[in-house]
């Protein structure tokens, strides 16, 4: 048996899987989602009001310590909600990571905003802000801005791509597989510039840098609930805010702006069906109560798998010092692309399922003539990573619930 096979043998022991398919990442209902889900249908409330979905917006700010959290229809939505909010408009440039999954790149086109992407570092997967700053430093100049609704302050400086004469809206770091940026050095260098921090968390779902939760430390921050995340809500997602007024117009534009009133329909923007249903919010309520034991599960897999391929030629990604990862995904290192290929060759071969990260936004069509810089860790990041099966390895009699 070769080395692939050590692995393949390692998953199906630690999942006590011998024969049966290994997924990816699946969902693990082990608490109140069937009595959740029935108060649901017994009070007929299954649509967009109920008290589910605020009860979820409750225990998720709960959970991240974000003052406020606006539920939303998926982690799609909520980013390009998070983005409108903040007065990305169209014609604007928008910082991101070309190693991300489509969606982020997605939420930036909705707006009509132009992404422009950049590297990330090795040792987090997300957004270097070496990369923002270089970038920054060759392209980015201080103007007087034009309009911008949600500034509170009109006397400030807006930063302007000097080529392009487009400003430059906001900036969008992911925290990929749950695995937090160096955030205090991206705030750090964003704030020079004037430019809203917005983090894709969609990922990263009890992950902290130091004891802040990845989401809360931007202007805004986004989670998701898909149903391969941490936790689900089958489809779902949340923004994260400090700040009132974005909260406010987030529930507003989420709802068609609606202006409230008894009977009346009025509408003072253009507004978005972007709710969560309270049938999605019942399921996360549940799933909510779960989170830090799954969590817990989640650490202790990651541990196992650090400890197996120590004596592996695999280097296994851990959590950066200050850090503390959800490990939603496992991840390891292959030596080169060729490598990567027999690896995920051979697993998927053998009922274990692996996954190579995704491909870079600027290799895809939509994308590729939009502004990068050189991309090397992306690169060097694409042709390595394989993720490992990573769902929460509960009991066997917890699985039957
Ligand atoms: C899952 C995910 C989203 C949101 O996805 P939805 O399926 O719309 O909830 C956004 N960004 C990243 C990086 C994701 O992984």
């Amino acid at each position: 048996m070769n080395s692939y096979g050590n692995i393949v043998d390692f998953v199906r022991e630690t999942y006590l899987e011998p024969e049966a398919f290994i997924p990816l990442h699946e969902p693990r209902f082990i608490g109140n989602e069937r009595k959740y889900l029935n108060e649901c249908i017994d009070t007929n409330f299954v649509s967009s009001v109920g008290e589910f979905v605020s009860r979820f917006e409750k225990l998720c700010a709960d959970f991240t310590g974000a003052r406020y959290a606006v539920a939303a229809m998926n982690g799609t939505a909520a980013l390009h909600m998070a983005l409108l909010i903040n007065g990305v408009e169209r014609g604007d440039e928008v910082i991101t990571q070309s190693l991300t999954f489509i969606a982020t790149a997605n939420a930036i086109s909705y707006t009509g905003a132009h992404p422009v992407f950049l590297d990330v570092d090795r040792d987090t997967m997300g957004l270097s802000p070496k990369a923002v700053e270089a970038w920054l430093k060759q392209n980015a100049e201080m103007r007087a801005s034009k309009s911008n609704q949600q500034s509170t302050d009109s006397s400030k400086l807006s930063a302007f791509n000097k080529f392009t004469n487009r400003r430059i809206a906001a900036c969008v770091p992911m925290h990929t597989f749950g695995h937090p940026v160096y955030l205090e050095e991206l705030v750090r260098v964003l704030d020079q510039y004037n430019i809203p921090l917005i983090e894709d968390a969609a990922e990263s779902l009890g992950s902290y840098t130091g004891d802040r939760h990845t989401g809360t430390i931007g202007r805004c921050g986004i989670l998701s609930f898909n149903g391969n995340k941490v936790i689900t809500t089958g489809g779902g997602g949340m923004i994260l805010t400090n700040d009132e007024s974005l909260a406010k117009m987030a529930k507003h534009l989420t709802t068609q702006a609606k202006v409230p009133h008894r009977w009346e329909f009025r509408h003072d923007f253009v507004g978005y069906n972007y709710r969560l249903t309270n049938l999605a919010a019942a399921l996360g309520c549940a799933q909510i109560e779960s989170l830090d034991y799954l969590l817990q599960l989640k650490r202790d897999l990651a541990a196992k798998y650090k400890a197996f391929f120590i004596n592996t030629p695999w280097q296994f990604f851990s959590e950066r010092e200050g850090t503390r990862s959800n490990y939603w995904l496992n991840v390891i290192l292959a030596s080169d692309r060729h490598e990567r290929d027999e690896i995920l060759q051979y697993t998927n071969d053998h009922g274990v399922m692996t996954r190579p990260i995704w491909e870079l936004m600027t290799d895809m069509p939509m994308f590729e003539y939009c502004q990068k810089d050189e991309l090397k860790n992306s690169r060097w990041l694409a042709d390595r990573v394989v993720n490992l099966p990573s769902s929460a390895v509960v009991k066997g009699d917890e699985k039957m619930v």
